[in-house]
């Protein structure tokens, strides 16, 4: 299988004033095409850090993330943004929903900005978690990404609906061919992967 992703010595260093905060401190990984990818770990040991430098949001402070053979450091804002916006697909563990907008309004959001747009109802606000949860997954693929990142998807659901997001995801992947990276600090949900890669103080434990 192609590898659709490469983290090659990938270093961040946040600095909270005087003090620099390692949140990453060297982690190799490749991912390939069609993977369902886990990343366990406990709180603080840099899992969202990791998928945020994944996913174009956050820079890291040394190393090289290859997206598809491209080094996403050398890529333009705007050839960035179209990444973002069309090849990741983004689900975070408290929705990330615009509670103004309509749940179809969120879905349609990303295609909005990549120039596809319509009308829509119903205040996202009043949905459940675990509705909210799949409005963020709609949205997630509304520009058909190849590649769906998830931080904690579950984190704020119950255990019913926790499965049921899950078997979302695993559908994806097995039906769709989807490339998924779910970070969760939750050894059952992480079974559903076919690997599980361990996360400690910013380094992959193997
Ligand atoms: P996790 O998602 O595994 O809980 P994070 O990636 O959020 O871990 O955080 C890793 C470390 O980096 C923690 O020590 C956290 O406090 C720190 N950190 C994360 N984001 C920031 C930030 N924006 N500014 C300063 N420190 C941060
Ligand atoms: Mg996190």
């Amino acid at each position: 299988m192609k590898t659709v992703l490469e983290l090659q010595d990938v270093h961040k260093i946040y600095r909270v004033g005087e003090i620099d905060v390692p949140a990453l401190r060297g982690v190799d990984l490749t991912v390939r095409e069609g993977e369902f990818l886990a990343i366990l770990g406990k709180s603080g040991s840099g899992k969202s850090t990791l998928l945020n430098s994944v996913g174009c949001l956050d820079k890291p402070t040394k190393g090289r993330i290859l997206l598809e053979g491209k080094d996403i450091e050398s890529l333009k804002e705007s050839d960035l943004a179209q990444i973002r916006g069309k090849k990741i697909g983004f689900i975070f563990q408290n929705f990330n929903l615009i509670r103004s907008l309509s749940a179809l309004e969120n879905v349609m959001l990303p295609m909005v900005f990549q120039r596809a747009y319509g009308q829509m109802e119903m205040a996202v606000g009043k949905l459940s978690g675990g509705e909210q949860q799949r409005v963020a997954i709609a949205r997630s693929l509304s520009n058909d990404p190849k590649i769906i990142l998830a931080d904690e998807p579950t984190g704020n659901l119950d255990s019913k609906t926790e499965e049921e997001i899950i078997s979302i995801l695993s559908g994806l992947h097995e039906k769709e061919g989807k490339t998924i990276i779910m970070i969760t600090h939750n050894q059952k949900l992480a079974q559903y992967a076919q690997r599980v890669i361990h996360l400690v103080d910013g380094r992959i434990r193997s």
